[in-house]
């Protein structure tokens, strides 16, 4: 009987799923695959997969999740498992709490030649264990020009028992000679449908609204309920709905300590704000706050177009200011503008 190949734990992505099932059952597995897609849709979650898949020991269904190589994948511990991170997190652990990158991650950071160098040695000598070793490079964009010149040598030779996976979401940051050499699995955003099916999707949470304001991400939607956000944009609607203009600031006031709080805070009112904006064009049916329709629609009352265009233009102004040195919390405050009657102008801080 032949083995089976299945993905457990990849939500969607048919068409990726049925490219490199059949790919495994015809055992023509390309030297490189590039996933790329937009961010917490699951990409590295299918490279482990796949990974398991190659290794697997299981005699009909692959990855089994139980066997050896399986679980060793898994726990980022397998010899033939080769991750590519950014230097300045490479020693810190994979997989915590499900997610595969560290927890210092950040999109910044690069990922330098010496660690293409170590892989290119590694990569002459057959696998320790595995039937294939696996290269799996998050996120491919990080590595820098001269880590990708020296990744494309390797690519133009590829090694046997060797499979590089290459992961990102931002694609044009990969040079095009390294592209030409993969084979590229495209990943898109989750249907609601797909979405609904997430293990996580728990009571209490209005599973539309965070599917909208995810853009159907899951990596994005688990970093909001992590993040308590959804409460976080409860506070900014009722003190906004209760209290007016000095509610608002009263909130942003509170909720700002620094520059990681003001992205967060301002990204939320965005939200809020195009939805407003939304609600005076009669587009009700494209809202993402749909939990709070009934505050949004009295907010949208008590407020202009002209003065929510204004407001969404000081938002993206400050959140980009904020790479500045300059105070987040006075930033933050100063959007607010186009709402504030010109003669109380001069009560907002400068920043
Ligand atoms: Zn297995």
């Amino acid at each position: 009987m032949p083995v089976q190949y299945r993905f457990p734990g990849v939500v969607g992505q048919a068409p990726v799923q049925r490219i490199l099932r059949q790919a495994l059952e015809a055992d023509r597995v390309a030297p490189a695959y590039l996933l790329e897609g937009p961010a917490g849709v699951g990409k590295a979650t299918m490279a482990v997969a796949f990974a398991k898949a190659l290794n697997c020991t299981h005699p009909e269904q692959r990855p089994c999740g139980a066997c050896p190589a399986c679980r060793r994948i898994q726990a980022f511990q397998f010899p033939d498992l080769w991750v590519l991170v950014p230097d300045r997190v490479r020693h810190e652990p994979l997989g915590v709490e499900g997610w595969i990158r560290p927890p210092g991650y950040h999109p910044t950071l690069k990922i330098s030649i010496d660690q293409v160098r170590e892989v290119e040695r590694e990569i002459s000598r057959p696998p320790v264990e595995g039937r294939r070793r696996v290269v799996l490079i998050l996120n491919a964009e990080n590595l820098t020009v001269e880590a990708q010149n020296a990744l494309l040598k390797v690519l133009e030779e590829p090694p046997a028992h060797t499979v590089f996976l290459l992961v990102s979401s931002s694609p044009t940051a990969v040079l095009p000679t390294i592209r030409s050499r993969c084979r590229t699995l495209r990943f898109t955003t989750l249907s609601e449908e797909e979405f609904r099916a997430l293990p996580w999707a728990q009571e209490g949470v209005s599973v539309t609204t965070l599917y909208r304001l995810s853009g159907g991400s899951p990596g994005t939607a688990r970093l909001l309920v992590e993040r308590a956000m959804l409460s976080l944009r409860n506070e900014l609607l009722d003190r906004w709905q209760e209290q007016g203009l000095a509610g608002l600031l009263e909130f942003l006031n509170l909720s700002v300590r620094d520059r990681q709080d003001a992205h967060t805070v301002l990204w939320l009112l965005a939200q809020v704000v195009r939805d407003l904006l939304l609600l005076k064009l009669g587009l009700d049916h494209l809202v993402a706050n749909v939990d709070r329709m009934e505050t949004l629609k009295t907010l949208a009352q008590g407020v202009s177009e002209a003065a929510l265009e204004g407001l969404f233009r000081e938002i993206r102004e400050v959140d980009t200011a904020l790479a500045r040195n300059i105070s987040a919390r006075a930033a933050t405050i100063s959007v607010v503008a186009p709402l504030v009657p010109p003669s109380f102008l001069d009560i907002l801080p400068r920043f």
